[in-house]
């Protein structure tokens, strides 16, 4: 059920039909370029650009690819500007869709690179990374399903200039934007509020369809579900009209969809918690195969089953963070949870 309204029209019937949006005026004082992702579903992310005295904002430059940066560099030029114009770079999240072509941006442009320090690259702690990553897997009950996936690829991400900090006001360049921490989709996601244009510049953490995905890593294990809950809350009470999120199309209505978001994830705690309350003893591999997925679950590639699992290992914590439900043991099968 869609709760929320189109705002750019060319850009949902793209989204409808299968294709790639042209780039187009928000109409509130930037412009959203689709710059393609090789081979994802999502197709494209919408990067922002923002005109200021003395050159260009961009957020999100895109996935990093010399065809995503010839997309980036023709949506530029349709709009009269180059990646030479770029005085600053905003990444609201690490995820290379949104923050790869940063680097190379940068290096063009001699721009400064802003976002949250915990999505910027990895510590240099590989081991104990590899560890956890096993544990992780282990615990979830997919340690053999897991064993040779995942190659583990270079960080190429590239670091902040200015490591940015929730609440602050970004100046440049007579443009401003409240920078709001909303952790969840990662631990460093933010969110950029134009507040003269009543504009939320929303990453991955609002869209207008697609429930951005809330999991956990070896990384990042504490409770991303009550962190995204809580950044809901927030983007509930802003004092926007219009969000530009960074896929699909840009809507109208935060609020209503981050109280739709919030109801999404209730109501899979509560199946869950359903779930394992009648059968004890399951392994959350287990528990995800039952789960309702936007594809059936026998249908998904390996690769997109260990997301799913990731997702309800999230879930799965929040649970016992609540103390809701305890993990009874914990084997080479995974760990098995029960009701508290
Ligand atoms: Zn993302
Ligand atoms: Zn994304």
């Amino acid at each position: 059920v869609t709760v929320v309204q189109p705002t750019d029209k060319a850009q949902f019937r793209a989204w409808a039909s299968g294709g790639i949006p042209e780039p187009s005026s928000t109409g509130m004082g930037s412009w959203a370029i689709p710059v393609p992702i090789a081979g994802s579903r999502l197709r494209y992310v919408l990067t922002h650009v923002l005109a200021g005295d003395d050159g260009l904002i961009v957020i999100d430059p895109g996935w990093p690819s010399s065809s995503a940066w010839a997309a980036l560099e023709n949506g530029l030029a349709a709009i009269g500007q180059r990646p030479q114009d770029v005085v600053a770079i905003l990444a609201t999240h690490g995820h290379p869709d949104h923050h790869g072509l940063s680097e190379r941006l940068r290096a063009a442009s001699s721009a400064w690179v802003g976002m949250h320090e915990a999505d910027g690259p990895r510590l240099a702690q590989a081991d104990q990374d590899e560890l956890a990553r096993a544990e992780l897997s282990r615990a979830m009950g997919v340690a053999r399903e897991s064993a040779s996936s995942n190659p583990r690829s270079a960080d190429q991400r590239a670091a902040p200039d200015r490591p940015l900090a929730d609440g602050e006001l970004l100046r440049q360049g007579g443009r401003q934007l409240r920078v709001i921490a909303t952790p969840g989709h990662t631990a460093g996601h933010m969110c950029f509020v134009d507040e003269d244009q009543r504009v939320l510049y929303a990453g991955d953490h609002l869209l207008p369809s697609i429930t951005p995905n809330v999991s956990v890593n070896s990384r990042q294990n504490d409770d991303p579900v009550a962190d995204y809950l809580r950044s809901l809350d927030r983007t509930a009470h802003l004092d926007v009209d219009h969000v530009a999120c960074a896929h699909q199309y840009h809507f109208q209505g935060a609020s209503e969809r981050s109280q739709a978001l919030r109801g999404h994830h209730q109501d899979r705690l509560d199946l869950l918690l359903e779930l394992i309350t009648r059968t004890p003893g399951r392994t959350c591999y287990q528990l995800t195969s039952l789960l309702p997925w936007a594809s059936a679950f026998n249908e998904m590639s390996r690769r997109v089953r260990l997301l799913a699992a990731r997702e309800t290992m999230a879930h799965l914590i929040h649970l016992e963070y609540r103390g809701r439900i305890v993990r009874t043991s914990s084997d080479a099968d995974g760990d098995h949870w029960e009701g508290a």
